[in-house]
């Protein structure tokens, strides 16, 4: 179901940087059933295995050791909240992509994605976390489509970005927005979480999408 209410439409923030060095882990929900109440404002950070998204919450956060929590055992199967205030979240969701996991599990990890994207009334925002090199695989277009169909506005990380040469990012950054073109709320920028370049601008999008009206 779609909720009516939670968008952020094209109605963005003044521009303000948020605080995210305050992000505190809170809890680890394997299902909606155990998410905290859905009130406020959160923005979801989704990638495959190895894309660099917990290189990517720690950089976003200042937090080096933050993400971590992600990949503690138990915890990689389901979605991880970080409170940034009482109003605002980030959120970690499980990742996509080890060979070694097999299919019905990863059925399960699809169906709790899709109930969350669509049903999650606070969440304002997805950034998905891309590798540079291996940009829009299954899980990746799937995330676009489910983005879309839900409504919810999609920031795109080209993480790894200091791999390859100024033309080649420059080539996978006109790729993407091609692609992107004919989805509502989608953007996209090269990043590395390594080198922290295009922090400032991600930092920026994702506090427009949790400061978006209404
Ligand atoms: P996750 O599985 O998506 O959470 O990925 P991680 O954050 O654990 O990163 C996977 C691997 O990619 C690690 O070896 C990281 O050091 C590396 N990595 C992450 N971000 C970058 C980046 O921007 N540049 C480079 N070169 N390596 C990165």
């Amino acid at each position: 179901m779609i909720t009516a209410g939670r968008r952020s439409g094209s109605g963005f923030g003044d521009g303000t940087m948020r605080d995210f060095s305050t992000a505190t882990y809170t809890v680890s929900a394997p299902g909606m059933r155990h998410c905290p109440p859905d009130s406020g404002r959160e923005v979801a950070f989704a990638g495959r295995s190895n894309a660099g998204k917990s290189s990517t919450l720690n950089a976003i956060t200042g937090r080096r050791g933050l993400a971590r929590t992600g990949k503690t055992p138990g915890r990689t199967q389901a979605l991880n909240f970080f409170a940034l205030d009482e109003d605002t979240r980030l959120v970690d969701l499980p990742g996509f992509g080890f060979a070694r996991v097999p299919e019905k599990m990863r059925e399960a990890w699809r169906r709790t994605i899709d109930a969350y994207l669509r049903e999650r009334r606070s969440l304002c925002g997805v950034v998905l976390v891309m590798d540079i090199r291996h940009p829009l695989k299954d899980f990746e277009q799937q995330m676009l489509t489910w983005c879309g169909e839900a409504g919810v506005p999609l920031h795109i990380l080209l993480n790894k970005s200091d791999k390859l040469s100024r033309g080649q990012v420059a080539r996978v950054e006109r790729m993407l927005e091609q692609a992107i073109a004919g989805q509502p709320d989608c953007t996209v920028q090269a990043f590395s979480a390594l080198r922290r370049t295009g922090l400032e601008a991600a930092r920026l999008r994702i506090s427009e999408l949790l400061d978006g009206g209404p």
